[in-house]
């Protein structure tokens, strides 16, 4: 029997002990430590944004900039359907109104030209996904947004060392925020960051992030922050992981194009995009969607790899079928018809840093045999 092959495994082998090491040794661990704000400029500057706030996870990251955003009840939020439930999450718990789109069948990104038709009056900011390897169209995003004065949060956790017509993904709109869980292009185990170029919304992000402490008054709040800090031994590994992007990437990229190569003729499967007019596939993840020819879903081909030991993820599952919101009153009825095709059709395979050659042609044997 032939050893299993994971999902995802990360990249640790650069400068994490070294740096982790010499947290432990100057007892900087908690958020105060020097890791954390060389992260956040790092970072920042990586993206070509003027400011970076580290929070503790990605899902934070997109609370605080909804609320960063004066986003509240009442207001309406456009974002696609096809994406992970903490953008959707954000909203609501906002008291905001999440309104959905749903997304192209090749790219799995949002149909931007569904926007327009979903904009109102108390409509103040679309939520950019990028889903999965290829970014969002963004100019006729930006141009809505400037024609009907919206904001922009462009959730870029898939997205580190992507770029759109050459802008680096996380530079575009008033809010971009990341995600380092280890399943992301860097990691620092859980962890998240928001970028930004106003010094007034870094400002208020910072705040947010921090219990909104009284600058001047400590133990006295105007208003209600989180604890979302990150830990200097998150930051640590967020430094060591940020020198070698440009490596990783090119690394996702080989990968997804050895899996094109392999997967190429096996019939009923239908792979990623490799490139479009604005940006080449970075493959946070390989997904794959079954043809309609053939007569099983994702559920029982995931089934069939995971009996050869070969770890998979469905696709995600749409925000207007989740119980949920469904119990909030949210998206009753609704139907975004590519995205449930998705979630049926899609699911992806073992994509980490970690993966070997020889673990690529194992997974694309054994999707030859199980396609059968
Ligand atoms: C991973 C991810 C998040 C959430 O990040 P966490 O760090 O896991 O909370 C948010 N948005 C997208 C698009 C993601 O892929």
């Amino acid at each position: 029997m032939s050893e299993a092959i994971p999902v995802n495994q990360p990249l640790l082998d650069g400068n994490e002990k070294k740096y982790l090491n010499q947290c432990i040794e100057s007892g900087w661990i908690s958020s105060e430590g020097p890791f954390v704000k060389e992260f956040e400029e790092a970072f920042a500057a990586r993206v070509g944004r003027k400011y970076g706030i580290a929070v503790c996870n990605g899902s934070a990251a997109l609370e605080v900039a909804v609320a960063a955003l004066g986003i509240g009840k009442g207001d309406e939020v456009i974002l696609p359907t096809f994406t992970i439930i903490s953008c959707a999450a954000a909203i609501a718990r906002a008291g905001a109104i999440p309104i959905l789109v749903d997304c192209d069948l090749f790219t799995w990104n949002m149909q931007v030209e569904k926007i327009e038709a979903k904009i109102t009056p108390q409509t103040k900011a679309i939520m950019v996904v990028h889903i999965y390897g290829l970014p969002v169209d963004m100019n006729p995003v930006l141009e809505l947004a400037e024609k009907y004065n919206l904001a922009i949060i462009e959730d870029a956790a898939e997205m580190h060392g992507q770029t759109y017509r050459g802008k680096p993904c996380g530079s575009f709109g008033e809010i971009s925020t990341f995600s380092f869980y280890p399943n992301k292009h860097i990691t620092t185990g859980e962890g998240g960051m928001l970028v930004t170029d106003s010094s007034k919304i870094a400002e208020r992000c910072r705040s947010l992030r921090n219990l909104c402490f009284n600058p001047h008054k400590r133990f006295v709040h105007e208003e209600l922050g989180w604890n979302f800090r990150m830990t200097n031994l998150q930051a640590a590994l967020g430094k060591a992981q940020l020198e070698r992007l440009d490596e990783f990437c090119d690394r996702k990229r080989q990968m997804g194009r050895r899996y094109n190569e392999l997967l190429a003729d096996i019939p009923g499967l239908q792979l990623p995009v490799e490139k479009t007019d604005y940006a080449e596939n970075i493959y946070w993840v390989y997904g794959i969607v079954l043809k309609d020819e053939v007569p099983f879903d994702a559920a029982e081909a995931m089934k069939r790899l995971s009996q050869h030991k070969i770890g998979t993820r469905p696709f995600f599952c749409p925000m207007h079928e989740q119980p949920v919101f469904h119990k909030m009153g949210l998206f009753l009825g609704e139907s975004h018809p590519i995205s449930e095709r998705l979630a049926r059709r899609g699911f992806y395979i073992p994509s980490g840093l970690a993966l070997t050659e020889e673990q690529i042609k194992r997974v694309a044997e054994v999707l030859k045999e199980v396609m059968k």
